[in-house]
């Protein structure tokens, strides 16, 4: 195999032309630094070789987020969870090819079950992608960001290849309002205003897509209601209140019917 130097613009143009919206580089000295994670969990310790993470995004189709719960939804999330998947995979491929070992961790993919029991992933991308410039970690424990709010999602390629990092973005870009507590039907966020981000009772929301599973375990108030992002300017979508509407509409229509949905699934 031939090494060949890759330019870092190099790089972020082929993970773009691969389907990622937005790319960052991390070096695995952030991990270090700012000690959020346990150490089992930063990338050199995840694989030895790791000197660059290299995390991607795509985003979440705002109007199609917005029609949560959904099939329209179901079907974006399936989508973009491939195209996170062959994205990374591909240019993993491509680090390689030219001499430079990559692997890909593939994006989130829970069981319900497993998540129950134990929720914490080997590897966090939200992190990744923090400590790679994309953005803050909101309230809501979401990568936030300029540009899209939390509606994307998020995949890595971790490289023996020493890249520059981005920088990190200065202050919180998550304006702590708190209407992604305020929205949650579970209840599942809690905490005072000086905490960095919420306490999160991650058994609630996962209850609730165990209960719900199908069409309905997509819940996602937590993201369509945030205010941050220029999609929500691109697709003109300036009114918050009635996601509130929706939600309590949600949280009186699930505890009420939840045996018959049982029932109809089981059909
Ligand atoms: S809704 Fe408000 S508090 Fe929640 S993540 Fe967005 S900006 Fe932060
Ligand atoms: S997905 Fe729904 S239930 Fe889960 S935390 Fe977000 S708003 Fe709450």
């Amino acid at each position: 195999m031939i090494r060949r130097e890759l330019s870092k613009a190099e790089i972020t143009a082929a993970a773009r032309k691969l389907g990622a919206e937005l790319v960052g580089y991390a070096p695995v000295s952030r991990w270090e630094e700012y000690q959020n994670l346990r150490e089992e969990f930063y990338p050199h310790h995840v694989w030895p070789l790791t000197k660059t993470v290299i995390s991607l995004a795509i985003p979440s189709l705002f109007p199609i987020v917005e029609t949560k719960i959904s099939h329209l939804y179901r079907s974006q999330y399936n989508n973009t969870n491939s195209l996170l998947d062959k994205s990374a995979y591909m240019l993993a491929a491509f680090l390689n090819r030219n001499g430079h070992a990559a692997i890909p961790i593939c994006r989130d993919g829970y069981g319900v079950g497993v998540l129950k029991e134990k929720p914490i992933a080997a590897f966090s991308h939200v992190w990744a992608g923090y400590y790679a410039g994309l953005g803050s970690i909101g309230w809501n424990h979401t990568l936030v960001t300029r540009q899209f709010g939390p509606r994307h999602r998020l995949v890595s390629v971790l490289t023996a290849l020493e890249i520059e990092g981005d920088p990190m973005i200065e202050g919180n870009l998550c304006n702590k309002c708190r209407l992604c507590e305020k929205g949650c039907p579970t209840q599942s966020f809690s905490g005072n205003k000086q905490d960095k981000y919420s306490n999160m009772e991650k058994a609630a929301c996962t209850n609730r897509r165990e209960r719900f599973k199908g069409p309905f375990e997509h819940c996602g108030f937590c993201l369509k209601v945030c205010p941050i992002g220029e999609d929500r300017k691109l697709y003109k979508s300036t009114d918050i209140s009635k996601y509130f509407n929706e939600a309590k509409s949600f949280a009186a229509w699930s505890s009420g019917v939840g045996a018959n949905i049982s029932e109809w699934r089981g059909r």
